[in-house]
């Protein structure tokens, strides 16, 4: 991406920002302003399983202090209830989508951004054809329908600015995959649809988020495809993870930015780590920023969680 564009930070109040997704944060919001382009924040606050209370307020604390800033804040994911099912409708439509009567994990699972490696086994296509209509898939199951978009035959190809060329089979790999549920009288979409429309509705052309999403791009492209929606670029940045090289979570300690504060580590500090992770040498936020910023400095493995404390500095 050499030419200016619009990006997103958008997290999911779902608890604390540890330094993981502070990284990526940051990253996103460094490439951004090195660039002259565009930064947007939107909650997703769709994730209501996992939404906790307080988390939003915590999020903005955690972003100021680390000295993020963005050039609007835009809707609120729940918010845009009539955009998502407008959508959700039209799929059905159309028959790129048919509803579903089969697990309910699945449809829990479909509110969240899949951030685990997926364990997802591929949905066999059980109600594909049986043609049922929402009313009849609701009653049949018991419990609300959910919806479910027909995935078409082949790869997906696309270049991801940080991980390169992907090739990915979606109907080989997961099948038909979740967008959305019934919801009393309405439909209520699942990540991958809303992410899809917001960022369009929002202006995004560059999506900048964790390598954990990266097999959700295909999906993402599917949808902006059958949605005659114009495709994003993307950047999967690679996790940071414990010194085991797993995800970073809490058996590796806290990392919490606010326990990091609490122990007296600055945002500096942080930001020193950060940039180091990336081969620069920290002074100031205002000098990163204007040193630029390459994609080509951002190493394609993960990096380890540095050792942050006000005892022991990175
Ligand atoms: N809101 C998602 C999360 O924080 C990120 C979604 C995305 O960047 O596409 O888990």
């Amino acid at each position: 991406m050499n030419a200016p564009f619009t990006t997103r930070l958008a997290p999911s109040p779902t608890g604390a920002l540890h330094l993981g997704n502070a990284r990526t944060l940051a990253l996103t919001w460094w490439w951004a302003r090195a660039t002259g382009s565009g930064v947007i924040l939107r909650i997703e606050d769709l994730d209501s399983p996992r939404k906790k209370p307080g988390a939003i307020e915590e999020l903005r604390e955690d972003l100021a202090w680390l000295g993020l800033d963005w050039d609007r804040e835009t809707a609120m994911q729940t918010s845009r209830g009539p955009r998502h099912e407008a959508a959700l409708r039209t799929l059905l439509e159309r028959d790129l989508a048919y509803p579903c009567v089969c697990s309910r994990k699945d449809v829990e699972e479909a509110q969240s951004a899949p951030h685990e490696a997926p364990g997802d086994l591929r949905y066999p296509g059980t109600c594909s054809r049986l043609g049922l209509t929402l009313s009849e898939a609701t009653a049949r199951a018991g419990r609300p329908a959910a919806i479910r978009f027909r995935v078409p035959e082949g790869r997906v190809a696309f270049t991801d600015a940080l991980a390169g060329p992907q090739e990915t089979d979606v109907a080989a790999l997961s099948g038909d995959f979740v967008i959305g549920r019934v919801a009393g009288g309405s439909l209520a979409p699942g990540y991958q649809v809303a992410v899809v429309l917001d960022d369009q509705d929002d202006g995004v052309t560059f999506v900048i988020r964790g390598r954990d999403l990266l097999l959700s791009a295909a999906r993402q492209v599917l949808l902006q495809r059958a949605l005659c929606i114009s495709p994003v670029g993307y950047a999967h940045v690679p996790l940071v993870v414990g010194p085991d090289g797993r995800r970073l979570a809490k058996r590796h300690g806290d990392t919490r930015l606010s326990a990091l504060r609490l122990a007296g580590t600055t945002s500096d500090d942080v930001w020193r780590w950060i940039a180091s992770s990336v081969g620069r040498r920290f002074r100031s936020r205002q000098e990163l920023v204007a040193e630029g910023f390459d994609p080509l400095w951002v190493p394609r493995e993960p990096v380890v969680r540095p050792l942050l404390d006000g005892a022991g500095r990175a």
